[in-house]
């Protein structure tokens, strides 16, 4: 892995990534550390606190896209202090998954995260998060990990609560950023982060999405043109959900129905699951009654894709999103 500053070695944003040209105005701006010690990572997180700097923190697997961008602009505009870490977790794959696949375009996320500003990027090897081999110790993440993600993917709320307390232990108290995109996981932080009582405040950053509607990820690059152009199905799909809530429709079978309807007309998607849960307590329901969210779950080729839409279930101009609702508080 090589951390050379060369500029040759950029090699433009990730696909559909809408990045910066670059640094704005290079003058009073901090050059990025980059380091690979957790150690270091503490210190940089408190030595910014003692200089009295509010810390932002944005956890990744890499492969940054705009979505990411989205997260550490975010955190740039709220705390005088940001770190990225990037981190592909192994404890959260399970073993027929793409652990070993998984993109990892290390040079140019160094260059990316330093021209989103970062100050900081934690860019640890296996061996300093897990220095026992993989831990024995872990965050149980509750019924709701077993649940749609979690049924699918056993294990990998797990991995993930486990890997991200760890990360916000060497955050210290702070503000961390995470993705809609991810609806149920972060769902699960934040009630991590309130049961175990963790000096981290969680802040949602909308999904990005493609023109198309398709979200950002990093799991995109596996689809060849066809599966791309197949994709956005599953945008569709929520879409068309939330319109007919808003034309008036209440019962979420019917909505799971249509869903599965239209991500299954597609030859090339392969549903997993369409649900619609509570957004406060992520039970599946049946009615629409209060904040709810439409989430599916489908194979495009070689791609697992997830997505989500919060209903819009008072009436009102637009479909809402973690902006206008109270009820991410999952
Ligand atoms: P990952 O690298 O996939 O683990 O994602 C790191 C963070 O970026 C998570 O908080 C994700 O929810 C968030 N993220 C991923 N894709 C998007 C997106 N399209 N829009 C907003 N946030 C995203």
């Amino acid at each position: 892995m090589s951390w050379a500053r060369s500029k040759t070695s950029w090699a433009g944003p990730a696909a559909g990534a809408r990045l910066p040209d670059g640094p704005a105005g290079t003058e009073g701006m901090r050059a990025m550390e980059v380091t690979a010690s957790a150690i270091r990572f503490r210190e940089s997180c408190a030595a910014a606190r003692t200089a009295g700097q509010a810390g932002g923190f944005v956890p990744t697997m890499g492969a940054l896209h705009a979505g990411h961008a989205r997260l550490i602009e975010t955190a740039k505009g709220e705390c005088g202090f940001v770190a990225a870490s990037i981190f592909v977790n192994p404890l959260q794959f399970g073993p027929a998954e793409d652990l070993s696949a998984y993109p990892r375009p290390i040079e140019r996320d160094r260059e990316t995260a330093e021209s989103l500003g970062c100050d900081l990027l934690f860019v640890p090897s296996e061996a300093e998060m897990y220095p026992r081999g993989l831990t024995e110790v872990t965050v149980d993440p509750g019924p709701l990990g077993d649940r749609l993600e979690g049924a699918s993917r056993p294990g990998h709320f797990r991995g993930v609560l486990t890997v991200v307390a760890k990360l916000f232990d060497l955050l210290g108290p702070g503000r961390a950023y995470f993705g809609e995109k991810d609806a149920q996981q972060l769902a699960l932080v934040r009630r991590m982060v309130a049961d175990l009582n963790m000096p981290v405040e969680v802040v949602t950053v909308p999904t990005v999405r493609e023109p198309d509607g398709l979200a950002l990820s990093s799991r995109n690059a596996y689809l060849d043109p066809t599966e791309r152009a197949v994709a956005p199905v599953l945008f569709e799909a929520l879409s068309d959900a939330a319109v007919r809530v808003r034309g008036g429709e209440r019962d979420a079978r019917v909505l799971k129905a249509e869903m599965a309807r239209t991500v299954g007309a597609e030859p090339l998607a392969k549903v997993e699951y369409v649900a619609v849960v509570d957004d406060m307590t992520w039970e599946e329901i049946g009615e629409i009654a209060g904040p709810a969210r439409a989430l599916v779950a489908a194979r495009v080729g070689p791609a697992r894709l997830i997505d989500n839409l919060l209903l819009p279930w008072q009436p009102g101009p637009s479909v809402q999103n973690s902006h206008d609702s109270a009820a991410n508080e999952g």
